[in-house]
């Protein structure tokens, strides 16, 4: 079936919209059954359903898209992290990246076809926006990749992280949708503490996700230390200021078990230095949160630099003495998969670092 991205498919519907496909001819049970199969049994074609009847298979099959997406280029970077160009319904494709660890798998996965936020660091900016992920394309990214590596999507091993590409704030009713269904414990079943979303600082979208029953931890983008540095590096700034940001992330309400994460992309000679760690400090200080920094990952049209390894520890040793700080180490920069080089993959940009 041919169906474009407004066209409703199975997989992004939560109960409520599957008993409405189905209909009042069918039991109310007849939804949970497929509910049951395609986010816990997590099938891979509509046949298989065998708690369905065959009629209403069959039925099924003519009527609606399953909404399984598929992988058009697989690029396995030497660190074993493996970066999936996917294809969409509409034909237009999306990244999503696995990152295999000792003792757990992390997900890295997209909430938008390109991105409307103007970074000058990232990749994907390059891109702009086509388009908002649907909640069934966001769901679909995570169960793509635990089918491909042979889990459940439900293992404790699976982390998900919504930064790949795409500005998860500016479509947060399908990520928030995503969310509900990837956490349902008659569905996906993964914990909320294992789906991280990180943003560039969205304000009105940061609140409003705060008062959701079901959502995932927050990071924030911060990557700068002063005011004028962040509206130059991350032009969005200018509309949402770096001091209405912390005051959000100020009065976010975090649960009990939660810390907001800052990232801090590391550029150098421009957000590098000692003072702006310390700076840094100035402005987390008061709040519940770690720092993970992630030293520049390079790409074509970007101009800034990476700093070298020392300049990255020092940095981090500044912070360290007033907030938890992790250095983010880079995943798969040989098949452009790392933070920021998600753009749409071509051949010729797969080895050049
Ligand atoms: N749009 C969201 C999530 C996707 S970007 C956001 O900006 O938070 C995920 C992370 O990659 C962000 O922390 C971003 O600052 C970082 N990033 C972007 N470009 C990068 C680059 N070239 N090198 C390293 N990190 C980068
Ligand atoms: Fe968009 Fe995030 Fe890239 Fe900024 S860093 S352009 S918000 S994907």
């Amino acid at each position: 079936m041919n169906a474009s991205a407004e066209e409703p498919t199975l997989v992004g519907m939560e109960l409520s919209e599957l008993e409405a496909m189905l209909g009042p001819e069918q039991p109310a049970y007849r939804a949970r059954q497929l509910f049951d199969a395609l986010y816990r049994k997590q099938v891979a074609n509509l046949t298989e359903i065998s708690a369905l009847p065959q009629t209403l298979r069959n039925e099924l099959v003519t009527k609606i898209s399953l909404g399984r997406l598929i992988a058009e280029q697989r690029f396995d970077s030497s660190d074993g992290t493996r970066r999936y160009l996917l294809r969409l319904a509409d034909n237009r494709t999306v990244e999503a990246v696995l990152m295999p660890e000792e003792n757990r798998d992390t997900v890295c996965i997209s909430s938008q076809v390109g991105c409307p936020v103007d970074c000058r660091f990232c990749l994907t900016a390059l891109m702009g926006l086509e388009r908002n992920l649907t909640a069934g394309e966001i769901v679909g990214q995570v169960l793509f990749i635990a089918a491909e590596r042979g889990l459940s999507a439900a293992s404790p091993r699976m982390n998900v992280v919504m930064m790949g590409m795409g500005e998860p704030l500016l479509n947060l009713d399908n990520v928030l949708k995503a969310t509900r269904l990837l956490t349902d414990v008659a569905g996906v079943g993964l914990s909320p503490k294992r789906i991280t979303l990180s943003t560039s600082g969205i304000i009105p979208a940061m609140e409003e996700m705060g008062k959701a029953e079901v959502r995932p931890k927050l990071a924030i983008s911060l990557n700068a230390s002063t005011e004028e540095q962040r509206r130059e590096l991350m032009p969005i700034t200018r509309k949402y200021h770096l001091k209405d940001l912390l005051e959000a992330c100020r009065v976010y309400p975090l649960r009990t078990w939660e810390k907001l994460t800052f990232e801090y992309v590391l550029l150098r000679g421009v957000n590098d230095t000692d003072a702006d760690a310390r700076r840094v400090v100035r402005l987390l200080s008061r709040l519940n949160c770690k720092v993970n920094l992630i030293a520049l990952n390079p790409g074509p049209g970007i101009k800034f630099e990476t700093p070298e390894p020392e300049r990255v520890l020092s940095f981090q040793e500044i912070i360290k003495r007033a907030v938890p700080c992790f250095v983010r180490q880079p995943r798969g920069r040989d098949i452009y998969a790392a933070c920021g080089q998600l753009k749409r993959s071509s051949p010729e940009l797969v080895g050049i670092v």
